[in-house]
């Protein structure tokens, strides 16, 4: 995502085809072009008037929330939110399995989560649990540990003081044109197309 006020809608790093077969392009298309650009939309309506925004990044804006004049806070935090999400998320995406885990971070997965299996397991588990729209997160804490949290709507780990480095969108946008009300098929899917050299970068 770009720096700051007013927000763009970035190119993909892929083609809408080559999430094939876990995502399709029509999912693709609908997902990033449209509702991703919806949210970036609205977050620029509602920074419009407040000058004094226009130079804080997206990170800046969401970490401080109260900073936020109360007339656009819910709309920032549902819109801003919805940017920041999406574009970690697609940022988080590459062709289905093309990308082994860096050892940095594996080792980082097996001394928290005593295995890549268990932590998908883990991960899984918590994406399922999101009741309704939502996301799930693998975050680093202050102290450096790693966690796996969700959060529903559009709200995000930075709020919270997490470090997120890893995402799945479970709002039924996501897979519903896929595997219409099957989430579970849907994270095993993800799993896969997982770009964990990104992942370990922001560790
Ligand atoms: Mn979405």
């Amino acid at each position: 995502m770009n720096k700051n006020y007013p927000f763009e809608l970035q190119d993909l790093k892929f083609n809408y085809d080559e999430l094939m077969p876990c995502i399709s392009c029509n999912t693709l298309k609908f997902h990033h072009d449209k509702h991703f650009l919806g949210y970036i939309n609205n977050l620029n309506g509602a920074l419009e008037e407040y000058k004094e925004l226009h130079n804080l990044s997206l990170v800046e804006i969401l970490s401080d929330l109260d900073n936020i004049p109360e007339s656009i806070r819910t709309s920032v935090i549902n819109n801003g939110g919805g940017v920041f999400n999406h574009s970690f998320y697609f940022e988080s995406l590459c062709a289905p399995n093309s990308k082994t885990i860096p050892e940095v971070l594996k080792n980082k997965i097996e001394e928290r989560f005593s295995s890549v299996e268990h932590f998908k397991e883990e991960f899984k588990k918590i994406a399922m649990a999101q009741f309704g729209s939502g996301w799930a997160w693998l975050v680093k804490n202050s102290e450096g540990d790693l966690k796996i949290i969700s959060t529903s709507n559009q709200n995000t780990p930075l709020k919270d003081g997490y470090i997120p480095l890893l995402t799945i969108d479970v709002w039924e946008h996501a897979y519903y044109l896929d595997y219409q009300n099957l989430r579970a098929k849907y994270i095993d899917e993800y799993f896969k197309i997982i770009d964990w050299d990104v992942i370990a970068s922001r560790l």
